[in-house]
């Protein structure tokens, strides 16, 4: 089946075509004429599927056709779809892509986010766009102040709603929902199907068509996994070694703390190895540069937590190492699902400490194998070793911290109005981790978001 078959029109299949995509994936196969009938969606899908073309590309058929359809991009105009996602990373990518596959239309795009002077998202406004990616938190700010409207919105998109659950933007969600019309499309998009998106589903949407794709951890068959392990403080010299020794030119690496990944910059610098970080304490610019040179292929290394993390697109992303196993299993498969994408082959590896033995017992469950494991010479753990609590600087993973408590406790409070240009939110806000000092081991943070599995569709 093609994009022409599956109904789209020719300048939105020449854009596709440009981008070198001949076929549709399984997603979008799915989504593509659900999304174009008008109904509800739900859809079980993760990040690296197609999912963003899977909803974007039947929106911008949609809008581009029928009454309401703009002759030109100069006039004003209303926003007439709302797309919102988890990190500020996620809508920047996702309006690069509607801005990619729209180029022969006459629609307009924009982007808001926190982290970044309002102003300059105010006059986008003012002058309005036909499709608006945002992150919760910096929509609402808009919200209450007056500077954004929402009431022509027809098109609603949660993507990643999973996510957004995760970082306490329920009730953020919730507002914002109360604003929309009551007529529009609803689509939902998650990678997993807690009670929490069953319940927000059954609220949203109306008679959802319902589609599922293959969860990662059942297709990266192609990504070869491998563990290496290793004693606690040998894992810098052991990366160190990786990179140098098979010439890795590009490579993301993920920590468990904004602590650690900044201290491996430093370590890694004095191996004469080029790395940034990226995760919530920097800011949005900072994040923005590091990953437009690890794209371009100007920065070696990338060393991210994982909320950072999360959505980063990055075609062929040849390596992905795990310096530290993730607290929570699912998010190895979303790690690892960075490399490898849309048929490309791609190498994980995981450096583990004793410390890290039931976090990988862990994740072996979840992706029901066992991970081949590889001594590397020179770097062979201390059989005798003896774990230690593993400590957790700052948590990066669940906001409820397994304690299984109400969704938005963890939050700072709203700072009132929002800032001015260049004003910073507190952190958590709009896609970064909340700032959670705990020392507990970390094995005590197993997965109770994800406990409702894959029901859903
Ligand atoms: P996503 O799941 O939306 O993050 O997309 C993952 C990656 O797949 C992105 O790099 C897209 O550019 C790429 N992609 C999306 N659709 C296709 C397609 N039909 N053929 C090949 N690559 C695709």
């Amino acid at each position: 089946m093609s994009f022409i078959e599956l109904g789209l029109s020719d300048q939105i299949v020449r854009a596709v075509t440009e981008q070198g995509y001949t076929t549709p994936t399984p997603i979008q196969k799915q989504a593509i004429p659900a999304v174009l009938s008008g109904g509800d969606l739900l859809a079980g899908a993760q990040t690296g599927t197609g999912k963003t073309a899977g909803f974007t590309l039947p929106i911008l058929q949609r809008l581009s056709n029928g009454a309401n359809a703009p002759q030109s991009n100069l006039t004003r105009r209303s926003i007439r779809t709302l797309i919102l996602t988890p990190t500020r990373e996620l809508a920047a990518q996702v309006e690069e892509s509607v801005r990619t596959y729209g180029k022969y239309l006459h629609l307009t795009s924009g982007v808001i986010f926190g982290g970044v002077g309002i102003n300059p998202q105010i006059k986008l406004l003012k002058h309005g766009v036909d499709i608006l990616v945002a992150t919760p938190g910096r929509l609402l700010d808009h919200m209450q102040q007056g500077t954004v409207s929402l009431d022509k919105i027809e098109i609603l998109v949660l993507d990643e709603a999973d996510r957004m659950l995760d970082m306490g933007f329920i009730h953020d969600i919730k507002k914002v929902l109360a604003k929309l019309p009551p007529k529009r499309q609803n689509l939902l998009f998650s990678a997993t199907f807690s009670d929490e998106i069953k319940i927000l589903a059954d609220k949203l949407l109306n008679n959802p068509a319902m589609i599922e794709v293959a969860r990662r951890n059942s297709t990266v068959e192609i990504i070869a996994q491998k563990v290496h392990p290793v004693d606690r403080d040998k894992k810098h010299p052991l990366l160190a070694h990786l990179i140098k020794a098979n010439n890795w030119k590009q490579v993301l690496v993920f920590t468990r703390t904004k602590h650690g990944a900044n201290k491996l910059v430093e370590q890694l610098a004095r191996d004469e190895i080029t790395s940034m970080a990226i995760h919530g304490n920097k800011s949005q610019s900072a994040r923005t540069k590091a990953l437009a040179e690890f794209k371009d292929g100007s920065l070696q290394v990338l060393i991210a937590t994982d909320i950072a993390a999360r959505g980063i697109d990055i075609d062929q992303l040849p390596h992905v190492v795990n310096y530290d196993l993730p607290n929570v299993p699912e998010d190895y498969v979303h790690r690892i699902g960075r490399t490898g994408r849309a048929g490309a082959t791609g190498e994980a590896v995981s450096l583990v400490c004793v410390d890290e033995f039931k976090l990988l017992a862990d994740i072996e469950k979840l992706i029901k194998r066992q991970l081949p494991k590889e001594f590397i010479e020179g770097f062979e753990p201390d059989p005798h070793a003896k774990a230690q609590p593993i400590q957790l600087r700052s948590f990066q993973g669940n906001p409820r911290g397994g304690s299984g408590g109400g969704g938005n406790s963890n939050r700072p409070p709203r700072s009132g109005q929002g800032q001015g240009a260049g004003g910073q939110r507190p952190q958590q806000r709009d896609g970064n981790s909340p700032h959670r000092t705990s020392v507990k081991p970390a094995v005590k943070q197993s997965t109770p978001r994800r406990s409702g599995g894959r029901g859903g569709a």
